[in-house]
C-alpha cells in the first residue's frame, strides 16, 4: 500500500510484501464490474421502457433490478450516471427513494380522508389492496399529481403526526427523468459496454504493470544500478517515472504476469461437468467464469456459490480466457437440448 507514508515530509520507508495469490485476487476482482452487451441492452431497454413517459418520475428497485440482469448495483448506478453526464444528455438522476409504499389508516376511514384530501384520493387510486392495507408506488401518486417524491413524503408525515396513519416504505429505488430517447439503442449499448471495458481494461493494465513492477524489484533485479540487499528504491523510481512519462497512445509493454493466457483440457471438462451438475441455473459464459474466479455476482453469490467445488478454481487463468471456454462448452451444451 503506498501513498500512506511520507506525508509527513519526513523519511519513510516502504515495505513489499510479495505474494501471487493477492495478484491474483486483486485481479479476478477487477472483473466484477464487467457487462456483456446482451444484459446492456435488456438494461437500457428497461431504463427506457414505452412505458416510462418523457419528463416524467421513472424508478426500479435497486436490488431485484441488480438480480435479475446480474449486474452490481454500483454499476447500475455508473451506467445511469453516464446516460445523464455523458456525451449526450439522455436523463436526468433524481434523490434515491424507497419507492413502495404501504398505508396502514388508524381513525378516520380512508374513503372519508379522501374526501378531504386531494393527495389521499390520488393514492387510493394508484394503490392496491394488500392484506387490508394499501399499497402504492410513490412515483406514480407524484406523477398523477404533478409534484416531487418529497412533497409526498412531506404529505404522509404530517398525516402521520395527526395519527391518522403510518406508513412504511420499502425497495431502495433509483430514480431518474428521461429527457430524451437514445435514437439507436443498440448502439448505445454497445458503446456503453465498450466503455465499461476499457475502465476495466484500464484497471487490469495499471494492476499488471505493478505486479511486474514488484516481480522485478524482488527477482529480476541485479543490483547494478544503485540497489543493494533488499533495497530497491532505485529501480522502482526509474520504472514508476518510465511508467508515467510513456506518451498517451503509445501502446503498453506485455507485463509479464504469472497468469496463463492459455486454456486447457482441464478447464474445458471442469466447465463441462460444472454445467452438467447445475443445469437447474441459466448461465451466461461470464457467470461461469465469475464463479471459476471466485467471484461474487447479484445473480451468483458467494453466499450460495462459494460452496461449489468449482468456486475460484481457475483464478490463475486469465478471465477472458474462461470466459471463452465457457461459451464454447455453453454452445456444445445447449445444442444438445438439455
Ligand atoms: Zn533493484
Amino acid at each position: 500500500e503506498t501513498g500512506r507514508a511520507g506525508r509527513d515530509g519526513r523519511l519513510s520507508h516502504c515495505h513489499l510484501l510479495f505474494d501471487s495469490t493477492t495478484f491474483y485476487k486483486i485481479r479476478s476482482l477487477s472483473h466484477s464490474d464487467g457487462i456483456d452487451e446482451y444484459a446492456m441492452s435488456k438494461f437500457l431497454n428497461q431504463i427506457f421502457s414505452s412505458g416510462n413517459t418523457m419528463g416524467c418520475i421513472c424508478s426500479f428497485p435497486k436490488e431485484s433490478t441488480s438480480r435479475k440482469f446480474d449486474i452490481k448495483e454500483e454499476v447500475l448506478l455508473t451506467v445511469l450516471t453516464q446516460l445523464e453526464i455523458g456525451e449526450e444528455q439522455y436523463l436526468h438522476l433524481l434523490p434515491q427513494f424507497s419507492v413502495t409504499c404501504t398505508l396502514y389508516f388508524h381513525k378516520t376511514s380512508p374513503q372519508l380522508l379522501a374526501d378531504k384530501d386531494i393527495l389521499l384520493r390520488s393514492i387510493l387510486n394508484k394503490s392496491e389492496m394488500k392484506d387490508g392495507s394499501y399499497v402504492f408506488e410513490v412515483p406514480r401518486v407524484a406523477n398523477d399529481m404533478r409534484i416531487t417524491m418529497n412533497e409526498v413524503f412531506d404529505r404522509l408525515q404530517k398525516l402521520k403526526f395527526s395519527g391518522e396513519l403510518s406508513y412504511e416504505l420499502k425497495d431502495p429505488a433509483y430514480c431518474y427523468m428521461i429527457l430524451k430517447r437514445p435514437d439507436d439503442l443498440n448502439a448505445l449499448s454497445a458503446n456503453l459496454t465498450k466503455w465499461l471495458s476499457e475502465v476495466e481494461n484500464s484497471k487490469i493494465r495499471k494492476l499488471d504493470a505493478m505486479f511486474a513492477l514488484a516481480y522485478y524489484a524482488v527477482k529480476g533485479c541485479k543490483k547494478t544500478d544503485g540497489c543493494s540487499g533488499s533495497e530497491h528504491t532505485p529501480c522502482i523510481q526509474k520504472r514508476i517515472i518510465d511508467y508515467f512519462s510513456k506518451k498517451e497512445g503509445t501502446p503498453d509493454d506485455d507485463y509479464c504476469t504469472p497468469l496463463r493466457k492459455s486454456s486447457s483440457t482441464f478447464l474445458q471438462s471442469d466447465i463441462k461437468v460444472f454445467l452438467q451438475s447445475n443445469s437447474f441455473a441459466k448461465f451466461t459464459p461470464r457467470a461461469v467464469a465469475r464463479i471459476m474466479h471466485g467471484i461474487s455476482s447479484p445473480a451468483f453469490p458467494a453466499a450460495t456459490w462459494a460452496k461449489n467445488h468449482f468456486w475460484g478454481r481457475y483464478m490463475e487463468v486469465d478471465f477472458p480466457v474462461v470466459i471463452e471456454a465457457a461459451k464454447a462448452e455453453l454452445v456444445k451444451f445447449v445444442g444438445k437440448g438439455e
